[in-house]
């Protein structure tokens, strides 16, 4: 494969070599399964319960509330629906914000099927949701919030803190999909009081197709997959030690290295946001800010281009080496667009014109001179292409 510059670390990331390393054993002489009596198995259990150590200390937690799961679809899935189900006798209510993964979203669409109801609560021009819209949402059947640590589009950081607070004494439980902030932004389970967080292992750099539930000691919750009762009953199915050894590296290194990387990364975003808004004409940023207190993703760059649209623009990076996103990578394949920006406000045309450039641990200052060496012409072409595109010129 030619040499490509990597600007979608949101859609997936690569595996950090030293992460590979850790999970090498696991694939020879280390493979035990913890169910078992002997000592093989004995071997299995320390690594797995020393790896569930790691992981709860990186994200400030105790072990016993980290459960391993496929990854933060199945996390969210049991996080919502495995809430919901345990609690129904308290209330059939649930609040989700209109910011949510679309695993969240289809899985709130399951629950009305079942027989809760759900409300969506807005969000801002920025896409940030209001404690305040969120409180005017609840109801005494409320029994589960969930709002989503950061957005994976358009990198909008919500007060989770906040609504934690304000949710704190009422018995409703908050959610929390930290999958695209995890790595990015501080995360503290001592300080902050979330029930449930969805985590994912490959955006702090380790493996895909693992991640773990965080579940607050006294939170109840009924599994969604049955067997045979790993996982304190809550997760069946034989432990996946490699990549749980992998997240457990992965988190371990994050915690050295996320302050010095993160302004790195952030350093790289400010560039190519200052560059592009600078150097190509009608294009404007989506989301919150670049300011830190405006509450982006240091890494997430997300913008709109008048006249021009998304997937054209997308592939067109392809062919000059750049791959980039248009924003919702879990669904990019549809033609549908992105859900968050409709409902930050934006008209489906406008929605359309969106390319999301997100960056990582690999990702150099190099990247943005490439990136800016494509982008303004496949702005051009496809502008002078575009019967939508009208060129401004001064009255
Ligand atoms: N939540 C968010 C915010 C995501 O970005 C993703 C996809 N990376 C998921 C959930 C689903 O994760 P997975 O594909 O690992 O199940």
């Amino acid at each position: 494969m030619r040499e490509v510059v990597y600007a979608d670390y949101q859609s997936s990331r690569p595996v950090d070599p030293r992460v590979v390393e850790a999970m090498l054993p696991y694939f020879g002489g280390a493979f035990g399964n913890a169910a078992s009596l002997h000592a093989v198995g004995d071997d299995a259990t320390a690594a797995l319960e020393d790896a569930r150590a790691a992981v709860a200390r990186f994200f400030g937690a105790q072990p016993q509330e980290i459960v391993f799961t496929s990854g933060a679809t199945e996390a969210n899935n049991l996080a919502i629906i495995g809430y919901a189900m345990r609690n129904r006798r308290k209330g059939d209510h649930v609040v989700v914000t209109e910011a949510e993964h679309i695993s969240v979203l289809n899985i709130a669409k399951y629950l009305e099927k079942n027989g809760f109801r759900v409300t969506r609560a807005p969000i801002d021009l920025y896409g940030r949701v209001s404690p305040k819209k969120l409180r005017a949402r609840i109801t005494d059947e409320t029994i589960l919030v969930s709002v989503g640590w950061a957005s994976n589009e358009i990198g909008t950081v919500q007060p989770i803190a906040e609504i934690a607070e304000m949710l704190t004494g009422t018995g409703i439980a908050l959610h929390t999909d930290a999958v695209a902030a995890e790595g990015l932004v501080p995360i503290d389970m001592s300080a902050v009081p979330v029930s449930l967080m969805s985590l994912s292992a490959n955006d702090i750099y380790g493996p895909r197709g693992l991640g773990a539930l965080y579940v607050r000691k006294g939170v109840q919750v009924a599994p969604v997959l049955l067997g045979g009762g790993q996982e304190r009953g809550l997760r069946s199915g034989t432990e996946d030690l490699a990549s749980i050894a992998g997240m457990a590296a992965a988190a371990g290194i994050m915690a050295v290295e996320m302050p010095v990387e993160v302004a790195r990364i952030a350093a790289v975003r400010d560039r190519l946001v200052g560059r592009v808004l600078a150097e190509i004409p009608d294009a404007h940023l989506n989301g919150a800010p670049l300011e830190p207190s405006a509450g982006r993703l240091p890494n997430n760059a997300h913008f709109r281009f008048e006249g021009v649209e998304g997937e054209a623009m997308v592939l067109s990076l392809r062919d000059g080496g750049v791959a980039a996103a248009t924003g919702s990578a879990c669904s990019s394949k549809t033609l549908e667009p992105s859900h968050t920006l409709i409902s930050c406000g934006l008209l489906h045309e406008e929605a359309h014109g969106s390319l999301e450039f997100t960056f990582g641990r690999f990702s150099k200052h190099d990247d943005v001179d490439h990136i800016m060496a494509v982008l303004p012409g496949v702005i051009a072409r496809l502008r002078a292409l575009s019967p939508l595109y009208k060129v401004k010129t001064p009255a």
